[in-house]
């Protein structure tokens, strides 16, 4: 592809992202943002385009980095977070579960029939937990429109609609060391992302998870696959239908919902968050 045609990619993709920005308020003025970033390329992505935009939206810039335990494979994520983080100039905190709650992932996985579920569960602790240590109003996930569709049917597979209320492109604070969570990348194609990383050569960490082929989302993703490439637009549409009904179960989520995990002090709908309560499992203290 010729670099005009790069530009106008690039610009295109750019001008969607900011859209959601605007159209769904994600960050204000002042704002600290801590952005998510495993390496691989819709993290990347969110890194560069809040970036872009930080001028812009006048707002602060931070990273989190989180190595979940996973041997051969998230050594090289982190290396190309560093790397990222460091030609932006973007401060990047490390933390490691084997440090914070002496346990891996590798370990945990074991307990599961999917290490998804353990891994879902600490990566969102400690992201939460690092940014409300790092005093940010919100943290960015690098969610694209295809994680969020099938994060969607996944809960509607599951008859778990309890969940309904945790999507959408903005989480909004329902306690006050719940950091709002939002998602620029909300409404761009997984592929997207894939040939934005390629046009501009950019070094992303594509390798695939051990530990992927355990979970319900992989199958659901090469289903949604099948189906786009047979009726182009069934994401986007699954997408819109879910953005019209969605919002209906927000309001029922408040801060009353929420209290103090009794053994970390961390925001828990029971008696003891799920961080602790899995680890409690797999250590057996
Ligand atoms: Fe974690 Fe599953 Fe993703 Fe691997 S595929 S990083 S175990 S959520």
């Amino acid at each position: 592809m010729r670099s005009l045609d790069r530009e106008v990619f690039n610009q295109d993709l750019f001008n969607r992202i900011e859209k959601v920005i605007t159209d769904y308020s994600l960050i204000g003025p002042d704002d600290k943002v801590a952005v998510a970033l495993s390496g691989g390329k819709d993290s990347v992505l969110t890194l560069y385009a809040l970036h872009g935009f930080k001028e812009k939206f006048n707002f602060e810039l931070v990273a989190i980095a989180i190595d979940e335990g996973i041997s051969g494979y998230r050594a090289d994520g982190l290396h190309i977070a560093r790397l990222h983080a460091s030609k932006l100039g973007i401060e990047l905190l490390e933390k490691s579960l084997k440090e914070e709650m002496d346990i891996t992932l590798d370990q945990a996985a074991n307990f599961h029939h999917t290490a998804c579920i353990p891994c879902g569960v600490f990566r969102r602790y400690l992201l939460n937990q690092t940014a409300s240590d790092l005093g940010a109003d919100k943290l960015a996930t690098g969610h694209n429109l295809d994680d969020e569709v099938q994060s969607f049917l996944m809960s509607f597979a599951r008859a778990d609609t309890r969940r309904f209320a945790k999507f959408g492109p903005k989480l909004d604070r329902i306690h006050p060391r719940m950091i709002p969570r939002i998602k620029p990348l909300w409404e761009i194609h997984e592929k997207q992302v894939g040939l934005w990383a390629v046009l501009n050569d950019l070094e992303v960490h594509m390798a695939e998870c051990p530990y992927a082929y355990t979970s319900f989302r992989s199958h659901l993703k090469n289903f949604l696959n099948q189906l786009e490439e047979k009726r182009p637009g069934t994401k986007m549409n699954l997408l819109k239908s879910f953005q019209k009904s969605f919002q209906f179960k927000k309001s029922r989520l408040k801060v009353a919902d929420l209290h103090e995990c009794q053994r970390c002090g961390e925001p828990s709908s029971s008696l003891l968050c799920k961080a602790c309560e899995i680890r409690e499992e797999i250590t057996g203290d």
